[in-house]
């Protein structure tokens, strides 16, 4: 029999390990059960982006919670869940036109496949033959099984392989510092990418393609990593080209972390998707929410076809959830915290760069407004990942939770897919004053 050490009663991650307790939590930090504090300078997995116990979100959850908890979306509209809607809608300047409203990123993916899915059955005249997908390597879109398959997180893939979906491929990343040759224009780099999706198009028969699906801002699965200028104009020309949709995945990077509300909103990345997902940030980490931002030309379709979207979920549109998030969303844009995020990611960068970069065993730091990561390597010259056995990003992770340090850092184990390497993501929280910032380097750069 199997020796359990763990005392929690809770399923977690590690049946040989007790969690962290944590009783208590305010702005910037968590208190824990034996009188200690931490730094969180990550909000969780960059979701708690007001930091905790804002008793503005506090007040309006029990507000909705007196005027009603619950009910089921397929009959009940609430004014919690419609403004929230409509809040959004309006946020993406009236590119998107419906918000579709759930409890997670992983169901908000899901939910993206298939709505890009009815899409072309119900377009005039229908397409029934675009079935498949293009996501990229070294991306993380979700848990459950679809949302998995078209994942190019190959650590967390592998023992569900069998199981997964076919018709989900994938091509390389947009990653400056892996991906990059030498001597290589960024607009080169560029071109290649561009070329590898074509030709991938090609292999797979254009006409059968759905969608193609990425993160503007790679999260959990590179460490922050934003795409290359000029990249995602490209891969919007190329789906353009062969009628396929674009489903930007803003679960991690979007609702403000990177210095717009929407990524896709910036200079940087500049394209507007068919359909777009948001999660963590939404409700941040005040109750679990996500959603799904749909274009007009999609929701023109649906309305012209079934009238509907086949899929619901019972907890869809959660009134407290959608009370929760649309309180959120309106302190970050009455405190522009959007805005703070930007000029704090400058901060961010420069302190990163002048305190961390020049460290041994750091290869590169990347990252766009408050959304930072630190990659480690075995050596700086030759880029050379440490083995991942070695499991250097976990150990940085829990050092960084032990005294003196006592900050959370969040680790990408050196597992994606075996070559890409290890490192941290700092994601503080959207109001993050310029001293926590600066505390939140110093510690870094001491653990
Ligand atoms: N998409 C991205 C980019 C993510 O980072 C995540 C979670 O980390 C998900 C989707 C899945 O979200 P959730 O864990 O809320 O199901």
């Amino acid at each position: 029999m199997t020796t359990i050490a763990s005392q929690s009663a809770v399923f977690h991650r590690s049946l040989h390990s007790d969690p962290i307790s944590v009783v208590g939590a305010n702005g910037n930090y968590l208190h824990l059960s034996g009188g200690g504090k931490l730094l969180d300078a990550t909000g969780g997995a960059a979701v708690s982006c007001l930091g905790h116990a804002n008793k503005r979100v506090k007040d309006a959850i029990i507000s909705q919670l007196d005027v009603v908890s619950y009910v089921h979306s397929a009959t009940f509209g609430t004014d919690a869940a419609e403004k929230l809607a409509k809040a959004l809608v309006e946020s993406t300047g009236g590119e998107m036109s419906k918000a579709y409203i759930v409890s997670s990123g992983s169901e908000a993916m899901e939910a993206a496949l298939k709505l890009a899915r009815q899409h072309y059955l119900e377009l005039s005249p229908p397409q029934p033959q675009r079935t498949k997908f293009i996501a990229r390597h070294e991306s993380y879109h979700g848990t459950t099984l679809g949302a998995l398959s078209i994942s190019g997180h190959k650590a967390r893939r592998a023992p569900y392989e069998p199981m997964l979906l076919p018709n989900m491929s994938r091509v390389s990343a947009c990653n400056a510092y892996r991906g990059m040759i030498e001597n290589e224009t960024e607009a080169g780099y560029v071109d290649r990418l561009a070329k590898e999706l074509d030709d991938e198009f090609q292999r797979l028969g254009p006409e059968t393609v759905c969608a193609f699906v990425a993160e503007p801002v790679v999260g959990a699965a590179l460490g922050c990593v934003p795409a290359v200028r000029g990249y995602f104009q490209a891969v919007r020309a190329i789906c353009n080209k062969y009628g396929a949709l674009l489903i930007l995945d803003e679960v991690m990077c979007g609702m403000g972390r990177t210095g717009t509300l929407h990524a896709w909103q910036s200079s940087l990345i500049n394209v507007t998707p068919d359909i777009q997902t948001i999660g963590k940030g939404l409700g941040g980490g005040y109750a679990p929410v996500a959603g799904v931002l749909i274009s007009r030309k999609v929701t023109d379709t649906l309305f012209a076809g079934t009238g509907g979207f086949s899929h619901g979920q019972t907890y869809q549109g959660h009134p407290v959830s959608c009370r929760a998030a649309l309180e959120v969303l309106s302190i970050i844009q009455e405190e522009k915290l959007v805005q703070n995020v930007a000029a704090m990611g400058e901060k961010l960068e420069q302190l990163l760069k002048q305190l961390v970069l020049p460290l041994p065993h750091v290869g590169d730091v990347r990252g766009k407004g408050l959304f930072w990561g630190i990659e480690f390597v075995n050596d700086k010259t030759t880029k050379e990942p440490f083995d991942p056995k070695e499991n250097v990003a976990t150990n940085i992770h829990e050092k960084g939770l032990t005294d003196p340090h006592n900050i959370t850092l969040y680790p990408g184990n050196g597992t994606v897919d075996g070559r890409v390497g290890d490192h941290i993501l700092l994601a503080p929280a959207y109001n993050a004053t310029a001293e926590v910032i600066e505390l939140i380097v110093r510690k870094t750069a001491a653990v």
